[in-house]
């Protein structure tokens, strides 16, 4: 049990580190990035990025959406009686379904949903691939808490940032989210498989 404990923590994985808005604003890009590369992590993809105003898009595409299920919905409902047993109420789709609002599709229900869409989509991102034994839990302790003011001195948003709603950098906090948000923002091509000489160096 042990050795296979040990085997699993050691595996290499891969995340998605992204400088937000206020990050590149500010000018923390090299400081930032320079975090990950001093750390020994290996880069395997970056790209500068604005993302599109995606919410109101897709506000105004949920609203076409719902008119035409419900176009259907009653024409449907005037040729044919309705099932018994069929609720009356429909669940409307969900809120935005972009490049960000897929990434934060778990905060979609937060109250603080619409400003962190305006926030990432308020000016160009930079867009970082990462892998690493442990990478995923390395740099999100790199990275620190959340809010700002209770992260430790030494991490990044610690040491570069003061609010949560500008808390200048977002890290993947699963092997598997940091596989899914990396598909999700880097096309085929955009990635470099690559070997790095000082690997023997980090790890033995
Ligand atoms: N956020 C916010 N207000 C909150 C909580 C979160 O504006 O009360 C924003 C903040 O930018 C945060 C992001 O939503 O980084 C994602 O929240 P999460 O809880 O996943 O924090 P993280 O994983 O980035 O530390
Ligand atoms: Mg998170």
């Amino acid at each position: 049990f042990l050795p296979h404990l040990v085997a699993s923590m050691e595996e290499v994985e891969q995340t998605y580190i992204m400088i937000k808005p206020d990050g590149v604003q500010r000018g923390l890009v090299g400081e930032i990035l320079s975090r990950f590369e001093k750390k020994g992590f290996k880069l395997t993809g970056l790209k500068l990025f604005q993302c599109p105003k995606e919410l109101a898009e897709d506000l105004h595409c949920s609203l076409v959406s719902c008119y035409v299920f419900l176009f259907f919905v009653l024409g449907f409902a005037t040729l044919e009686p309705r099932p018994e047993g069929l609720s009356e109420t429909t669940s409307l789709p969900p809120r935005g379904s972009g490049k960000v609002c897929e990434h934060y599709k778990d905060l979609q229900s937060k109250p603080f949903f619409p400003k962190l869409i305006d926030y990432i989509t308020s000016g160009p991102v930079v867009c970082m691939g990462w892998e690493g034994v442990g990478v995923v839990a390395s740099a999100r302790k790199l990275i620190g808490a959340t809010n700002p003011l209770n992260a430790e001195p030494g991490t990044i948003r610690g040491d570069l940032a003061v609010q949560t709603g500008r808390n200048v950098v977002h890290g993947s906090d699963s092997p598997d989210n940091g596989k899914r948000e990396i598909g999700l923002w880097f096309k085929e091509g955009e990635l470099c498989a690559w070997t790095a000489v000082q690997e023997p160096w980090l790890v033995e």
